[in-house]
């Protein structure tokens, strides 16, 4: 076994501290990772601290990891020692299913294995997250990442560029096309990277009119303050597509207003409390609301490609593992710009 650190939420209401822990020795296809960085996902809060029930403790979060690789095991032949990779949201899959098949295993129809807060497929083995120093991953699930992009700015990249993304990718956005970001924190920031460089008309719907400087440096042509009524009703039937990164409790019927005729609306944003959807509302224009879920191995690492190639990466504020406790508490605050992302050294 090989021994770690990290740091686990250790139930739901208590800080973050240290936890020590083994993971396995490399089987054939296995590679070890140095983590060197880790990014701070709402999921991490919202799992820890069991806003979706069912957490599982003590939980290593983090699911945002780059790093060097250290070894491999015999049978790998995708790495080898001190290549640059990624590890995102999940460390297996059936790898026989039909969404599998087709390399779109967070869709597994047998479930897919979340990098922590879940079991591994034993069934009897935690699967532990990024906050902690090595991870041991299977390679189907470890992405190659190119040399030229910053690594504490591409960790992020693993779920809240992902995320972003893959919706964009599948709702077709392309030059001209109106698209709106909900939410500007560390979905939404990348969300309105991607949406700009795929050639959209990018507009930010935020609740925070002080991110109205920010939005526009990331690239977004418009701002509009959400909790502005008049300034929403100006933009009915507006755009092509709306992405809703927003963590907190809201209702669907304020974004689905928004859309123009046969418009998108992407969900991203997971809070705990079902969202009110107004039927009449859906008819309206033939609008549709679609959920996504992170991307499959093969999506993710032509996003990371993809970023290579533009050079996109998240604006991040880089903390030490000691800080994760008061950076939870300043994401809640949204006070983050706009991704934290934990130097794995601070543990080292
Ligand atoms: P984040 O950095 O905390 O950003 C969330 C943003 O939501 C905030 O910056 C804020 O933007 C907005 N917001 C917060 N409270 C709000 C409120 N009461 N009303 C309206 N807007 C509010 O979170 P994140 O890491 O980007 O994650 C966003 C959500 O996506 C989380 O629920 C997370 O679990 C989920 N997620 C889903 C997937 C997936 O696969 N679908 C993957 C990763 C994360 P403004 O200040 O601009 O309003
Ligand atoms: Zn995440
Ligand atoms: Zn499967």
């Amino acid at each position: 076994m090989i021994p770690v650190k990290g740091y686990a939420a250790y139930d739901a209401t208590t800080s973050l501290r240290e936890f020590n822990f083994e993971r396995r020795e490399l089987r054939p296809h296995d590679v070890l990772v140095d983590i060197l960085f880790s990014g701070v996902c709402h999921s991490d809060i919202h799992q820890a601290r069991d806003e979706w029930g069912g957490s599982i403790y003590p939980m290593v979060p983090g699911h945002e990891i780059t790093g060097k690789v250290i070894r491999v095991g015999e049978h790998v032949n995708k790495f080898k020692a001190k290549d640059t990779v990624g590890v995102g949201v999940m460390v297996d899959s059936c790898r026989q299913c039909k969404p599998c098949s087709i390399f779109m295993e967070q869709y597994c129809a047998d479930g897919m294995t979340g990098t922590y807060n879940n079991y591994e497929r034993d069934k009897i083995t935690m699967a532990q997250g990024g906050y902690s120093t090595q991870i041991v991953c299977d390679e189907r699930y470890v992405y190659s990442i190119s040399e030229n992009l910053d690594l504490a700015g591409a960790a992020p990249l693993l779920c809240a560029g992902i995320t972003t993304y893959s919706p964009l990718m599948f709702a077709n956005v392309k030059k001209g096309d109106r698209v709106a970001v909900a939410g500007l924190g560390g979905l939404g920031h990348m969300a309105v990277k991607f949406a700009v460089a795929m050639g959209a008309e990018v507009t930010m719907l935020s609740t925070s009119a002080s991110k109205a400087q920010d939005a526009k440096k990331l690239g977004a042509h418009h701002f509009v303050l959400s909790t502005d009524r008049d300034a929403m009703k100006k933009h009915h039937s507006h755009f092509d597509v709306v992405v809703d990164t927003i963590s907190a409790d809201h209702n669907y019927d304020v974004f689905l207003k928004l859309l123009d005729l046969q418009g998108k609306l992407l969900v991203v944003g997971l809070p705990k409390t079902e969202p009110l959807v107004d039927p009449f509302e859906l008819i309206k224009n033939r609008r549709s609301i679609i959920g996504s879920m992170i991307g499959g191995t093969a999506e993710t690492q032509a996003m990371l490609d993809y970023c290579a190639e533009k050079n996109i990466v998240a604006d991040v504020e880089v903390i030490p593992m000691q800080k994760i406790n008061e950076a939870y508490e300043r994401m809640l605050k949204n006070d983050v710009k706009y991704r934290f992302v934990i130097d794995m050294s601070s543990l080292k």
